[in-house]
């Protein structure tokens, strides 16, 4: 792996993060099988991450994305807006939300009351990481990658200022 001077430290390889994201994916595959989920990737952290999991869905799915912005530098706003909402009706639908990493919480509990008030028949969280230490509101995703501490993150679609989303690995920013 090469040398990256913006990191402090690789924390999650290139392997280890598709050997995690085949698990989930075997995982959700076999606890939805015959419920034709709608996977609901939010851009711009999932992509590659959400890439990868449905590649490893083995059942009928549906593919949509909301896009929405919450974070400025390396801390949260608190703020939640939507810049892009989904296409369908999500009504009656089992819907699971593909995010990157919950911090907070705050973004996901604003999404889960949102989609929630759609009649959602179920609504669960698929992130790569967890940052539990660091939550502000009560949000439990079903389906986690890893539990990381509380650093600042970059690559593997996690960005710094829009910049790092490309790294094919994780690690911590070197502030
Ligand atoms: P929350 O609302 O849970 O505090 O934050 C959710 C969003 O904040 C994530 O989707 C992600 O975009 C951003 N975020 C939280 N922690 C980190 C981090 O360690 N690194 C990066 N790059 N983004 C983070």
């Amino acid at each position: 792996m090469p040398e990256n001077p913006i990191l402090e430290r690789v924390l999650f390889s290139e392997q280890q993060l598709a050997d995690r994201v085949a698990e989930l994916g075997r995982q959700i595959s076999a606890d939805y099988r015959g419920k034709l989920p709608l996977f609901v990737g939010i851009l711009r952290g999932c992509i590659l991450f959400y890439s990868d999991l449905m590649k490893n869905i083995s059942v009928d799915c549906n593919m949509d994305f909301m896009c929405l912005s919450s974070y400025s530098g390396t801390s949260s706003t608190g703020q939640v807006r939507t810049m892009l909402d989904l296409r369908e009706s999500i009504k009656g639908r089992h819907v699971i939300i593909v995010e990157d990493i919950v911090d907070t919480g705050l973004t996901l509990n604003y999404l889960l009351g949102n989609l929630q008030n759609r009649g959602a028949a179920s609504i669960e969280i698929c992130c790569l990481l967890d940052k539990p230490c660091n939550r502000k509101v009560d949000v439990h995703p079903k389906y986690v990658g890893f539990t990381v501490e509380n650093e600042f993150v970059i690559g593997y679609g996690l960005d710094y200022n829009e910049l790092y989303r490309n790294l094919p690995y994780i690690g911590v920013f070197r502030k």
